[in-house]
């Protein structure tokens, strides 16, 4: 029997850099806490708290909440019944699940707006290639019960910003409005008009969707419905007054605040209860899975779900094509290590937990090298740990209760008691600190 492999469409995310063949790095753990970093630290500057919903919800929280029209529902999601014989699914997506949430725990009492953010694996039923997985990750935002614009802002300039922070060019930003209700339902008739004399000449899926979702037609991948689709009637001529005027101030709010952006009056979300602000950023270096975030407004959300009505905006962002992007920019580096612990001999080897023990409740971070293997060995492994000092532990050392400590990057070396550790670690802690800024 052969090894067992992880399911296709699923990635092992190592803390290691690795190159399959000669190229494609498989994703470096470090990248990808850098960029919860940078993200969380951006969130909460903007007044943004984290909600963490279950992984898996009764199917009929996505059938309802994404509709069944969609894509997402009608194809990707994985669905099962548990032992109990209920339908599960685990969540394609988290917007039902916060909305769910929301409501089930009442904070709209609260008052004022929730701003919330979330992390964590989605799960669809899609054919994997780059930049599109079974189990990927979303980082997304939600804030619900507010109508204003500047939440629509708001939104967008927390996604620039944290794009940006990490450290990416080459976005474009596309934006459109869908409308509210009224508006889409006068646009669909109009689409349907349109398209239908075409019908024939559609892409397969987008003559399914014709009497389904017509909206999603849009944005087909296929060239020649992409043809037919240039010359639909725009959603922008359907737009009431106050539509208008949403849209309106968003744009000139996003003008204020120096964000680029292109109109693209195809972009539209297939599910109904997307309202006005629609939009997607997407790179240019990422080939055919282009879209690193996808947002808009969904005032209809809370209510679909049982809620009371309550207006609301996010957007999702896809971690691995965010990662993707990253390691075609830099070299991961190594973790930040300050000791690196070597020992030989049974009464050494004995003492090394309880020293490693006392410096990592100082709040240093220390690896103890387990080999028992020559000290030339272990001190290779020390030079490659990227650590600071080198704690050496032998005969000697365990006999007199003493450790010897090399700094590795000056080859300095001193002396230190086992005993009077404690009183050492100020010293210590400067030496690393100056160690590290000299670098
Ligand atoms: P796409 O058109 O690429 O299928 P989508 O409209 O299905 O995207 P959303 O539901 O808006 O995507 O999800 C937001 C973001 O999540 C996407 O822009 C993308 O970055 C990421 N994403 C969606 N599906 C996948 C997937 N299967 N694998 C990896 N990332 C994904
Ligand atoms: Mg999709």
């Amino acid at each position: 029997m052969g090894t067992l492999q992880k399911l296709t469409g699923t990635e092992d995310i190592l803390p290691i850099t690795q190159f399959v063949g000669q190229e494609i790095k498989v994703a470096d753990v470090g990248i990808w806490q850098r960029v919860e970093a940078i993200a969380r630290e951006i969130l909460h500057r903007a007044a943004y708290r984290e909600i963490r919903t279950p992984i898996f919800e009764q199917t009929a929280l996505f059938e309802r909440g994404i509709g069944e029209a969609t894509d997402v529902v009608g194809k990707e999601m994985y669905t099962f019944k548990d032992r109990g014989d209920r339908a599960l699914t685990l969540r394609p997506e988290n917007t039902a699940g916060v909305a769910r949430a929301y409501i089930q725990h009442s904070l709209y009492a609260q008052g004022g707006a929730q701003r919330l953010w979330y992390s964590g694996p989605m799960f669809r039923y899609e054919r994997p290639q780059k930049g599109r997985q079974r189990q990927f990750s979303q980082l997304g935002v939600e804030v619900i019960g507010s109508r204003d614009p500047r939440a629509d802002a708001e939104v967008i300039a927390i996604a620039t910003d944290i794009l940006q922070a990490v450290g990416l060019k080459n976005l474009s930003f596309y934006l459109n409005s869908v409308g509210n209700q009224s508006d889409r339902q006068a646009y669909r008739e109009a689409l349907v008009e349109y398209l239908t004399p075409y019908k024939d000449e559609l892409d397969a899926d987008s003559r399914d969707r014709l009497s389904r979702n017509p909206l999603r037609i849009l944005d087909s991948k296929d060239a020649k419905t992409q043809e037919i689709v240039q010359s639909a009637p725009s959603i922008l001529a359907y737009l009431c007054d106050d539509s208008r005027q949403h849209f309106d101030t968003v744009q000139q709010l996003l003008t204020d605040l120096n964000i680029v952006y292109q109109l693209n009056p195809c972009l539209v979300r297939g599910l109904d209860y997307y309202t006005h602000t629609a939009f997607e950023i997407q790179s240019a270096d990422l080939g055919a899975q282009a879209t690193v975030c996808g947002g808009g407004r969904y005032d209809g959300l809370i209510t679909e779900l049982g809620g009371p009505d309550t207006a609301a905006v996010g957007w999702a962002m896809g971690l691995e094509r965010l990662t993707l992007l990253l390691q075609q920019l830099q070299e991961s580096q190594p973790p930040e290590l300050d000791f690196y612990l070597v020992s030989r001999g049974e009464q050494a080897e004995g003492q090394t937990l309880a020293i490693a023990q006392r410096l990592r409740q100082a709040g240093f971070s220390v690896e103890i090298d387990l080999s028992s293997s020559a000290f030339g060995k272990q001190f290779k492994r020390a030079d490659r740990s990227g650590a600071v000092g080198c704690l050496i532990l032998g005969d000697s050392e365990a006999e007199h209760g003493t450790l010897q400590l090399k700094w590795l990057r000056t080859e300095e070396q001193q002396e230190l008691s086992q005993a009077d550790l404690p009183s050492a670690i100020p010293q210590l802690r400067q030496h690393i600190q100056q160690q590290r800024q000299s670098l």
